[in-house]
């Protein structure tokens, strides 16, 4: 079923969804990345987050990325939000 602006929340089923921009942060072994501006559909009530369809895997792709430029980067072991 596709979710939309305005849709339902499935979640809370009380909350309708409107469009924003979100962060997600992933962690891996010690590595933290966070991805800004993330268009997603966001619950007014309860804050569940949905992606449109397709997003969800481009934003693990540019997860996978990140993580791959971190551990370039440091090759130390500190955390790094990048
Ligand atoms: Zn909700």
């Amino acid at each position: 079923m596709e979710v939309k602006e305005g849709s339902l929340c499935k979640s809370c089923r009380e909350g309708k969804l409107r469009k924003r921009e979100v962060n997600q942060t992933f962690e891996r072994e010690g590595l933290e990345v966070k991805i800004d501006g993330i268009p997603a559909l966001v619950c007014d009530s309860c804050r569940q987050i949905y992606f449109p369809p397709g997003i969800g895997d481009k934003i693990a792709a540019a997860a996978n990325g990140l993580f791959k430029l971190s551990e370039i980067k440091h090759a130390g072991g500190y955390r790094a939000v990048v």
